[in-house]
């Protein structure tokens, strides 16, 4: 591993975030994301209006769950 990939690989992969009023607790982003994302005591995610950092270790999961919420709340940005 080269100097410049090991930064790479310890440093943010990205940002993902949350829509706010978007969700409608279906559920699959926590089951595909379970490092990242969490569900409320009503099953919506709990991380709605807020934009998380990605590492790379968690950039699957958070391409994951913005490909599994069928309400495009969820949007994963490569940094
Ligand atoms: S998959 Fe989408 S709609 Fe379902 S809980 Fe997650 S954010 Fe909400």
């Amino acid at each position: 591993m080269t100097e410049e990939s090991i930064a790479t690989a310890e440093g943010a992969a990205g940002s993902l975030a949350v829509a706010q009023g978007k969700c409608q607790g279906h559920g699959r982003c926590y089951a595909v994301a379970p490092d990242l994302l969490t569900d409320d005591e009503e099953g919506f995610v709990a991380q709605a209006g807020q934009v998380l950092p990605i590492s790379v270790a968690l950039a699957e999961q958070a391409r994951a769950a913005a490909d599994a919420c069928p309400e495009w709340a969820i949007d994963y940005r490569v940094s």
